[in-house]
């Protein structure tokens, strides 16, 4: 794991001493992260990089996990595809199995630490335990366009939190409460994304019978059908018709997130036959991750929502050209025809490519664009330094609203 002193040579040495001046300032107080799963998922890849870091600061920080069953998980799922604005059969048993689960969980967990930071809607119900203590509801999803049930029923615990804190303008809703906007980030050292040498990534390749001897596509997502994996194949079969080429599709699971196997299924099939497209179903193995996202020519995220698409980030961050949909948090980080390309549709996205595939001097100077923006705006570094912010704004009145 690398020390905050390790990212002076990628940020500048003034954005470390920054940090430590905000961190001192936060002694003596206590933070607790809280949201439910460890693993898999983009909420999990931030906490992970990031507690660490804020330990080594000196902010006292404990993280914990939420506990729930498959029902709870299920109906979670559902919640988070309604906040996505898909049509849901929300049921009375989904909100009380929800309702249950939080009291579980508040018996459970002490939460008397001085700042309560609750990530996403598993665990909002939490809030219902406050004492005096401050808490932050941290919204990662696309809730540009809510189902009003679920967003109505989310907001009734929402609005007892003193602060909530979004990705991207396109998701501030009205609230009684102060909302920030800060983008999540990727970490430039971790295994995920640190420089890899040639044989690492020889040897992943070889690992999953992958052969270089044509250009690679790639979309490295969960397999999820916001992520539009089947979108994903249809886009690769129109290119492939002009162009050779192979797409890899690879993804693990997240613990919080049922629907995975099913969508594999989905996938499995429509890919079937096709000795060009890689299904890879992947243990979480950030190197792996990393070396597949190098081996690539180019990127996508077809994504039909999006909170802010980490693996965006991550792949600009390797200089990669990316072309993903215009949804969520995905437009902050690709500007068009500058830090990468943006579609719309499967059609778009099919001429994105060919075009990409035929020019690989545009292709490389978006990917080079791409870094430069992601070292400008979305490394771990800002994020913490936008949070100890956000933490230290809760102890001020409302001379502080935007960060
Ligand atoms: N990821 C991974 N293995 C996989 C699939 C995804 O490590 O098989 C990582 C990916 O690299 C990224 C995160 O999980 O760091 C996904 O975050 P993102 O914001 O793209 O999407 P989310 O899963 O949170 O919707």
């Amino acid at each position: 794991m690398a020390s905050i002193e390790e990212y002076a040579p990628l940020v500048g040495q003034a954005v470390i001493d920054d940090l430590r001046l905000l961190a001192e300032k936060l002694k003596g107080k206590k933070i607790q992260l809280i949201n439910s799963t460890s693993v898999g998922g983009g909420v999990a890849e931030i906490l992970n990089c990031m507690v660490p870091l804020l330990r080594e600061l000196g902010v006292n920080t404990r993280w914990d996990v939420i506990k729930g069953g498959e029902r709870f998980f299920e109906a979670t799922k559902k919640f988070h595809n309604a906040l996505h604005g898909k049509s849901v059969d929300l049921t009375g048993e989904d909100f009380d199995i929800f309702l249950e689960t939080g009291r579980k969980n508040m018996e459970d967990l002490d939460t008397g630490s001085d700042i309560v930071f609750v990530h996403d809607p598993q665990p909002v119900s939490l809030v219902e335990k406050r004492s005096d203590n401050k808490w932050i509801w941290r919204c990662h999803v696309d809730i540009s366009n809510p189902d009003s049930k679920i967003w109505n029923f989310l907001m009734e615990f929402i609005i007892k939190y003193d602060a909530a804190v979004f990705s991207a303008p396109s998701f501030a809703h009205r609230l009684a409460i102060r909302q920030f906007l800060i983008s999540p980030s990727i970490d430039p050292l971790s295994d995920k994304n640190k420089e890899l040498p040639p044989e690492t990534i020889k040897a992943v390749v070889e690992k999953y019978g992958i052969v270089r001897d044509k250009p690679i596509v790639t979309q490295i997502s969960r397999f999820d059908r916001l992520k539009d994996p089947i979108g994903v194949i249809q886009m690769f079969r129109q290119v492939k018709k002009r162009i050779d080429c192979q797409l890899i599709l690879a993804g693990g699971g997240a613990s919080d997130d049922p629907e995975g196997v099913k969508v594999l299924e989905e996938v499995k099939a429509e890919a079937a036959k096709d000795s060009d497209i890689h299904v890879l179903l992947m243990p979480q193995n950030d190197i792996e991750v990393n070396a597949l996202q190098r081996v690539s020519d180019v990127i996508i995220q077809k994504s039909l929502k999006e909170g802010f698409g980490l693996t965006v980030a991550e792949a600009l961050w390797k200089a990669k050209p990316v072309i993903a949909s215009s949804v969520g948090g995905i437009p902050l980080q690709v500007k068009h025809k500058y830090s990468g390309l943006l579609c719309h549709s499967i059609d778009g996205a099919a001429f994105e490519l060919k075009q990409l595939l035929n020019s690989p001097g545009y292709a490389k100077r978006l990917g080079e664009n791409g870094k430069e923006h992601i070292r400008n705006n979305f490394l771990l570094t800002r994020h913490i330094k936008d949070y100890l912010l956000l933490f230290l704004s809760l102890y001020h009145g409302e001379d502080i609203v935007y960060l």
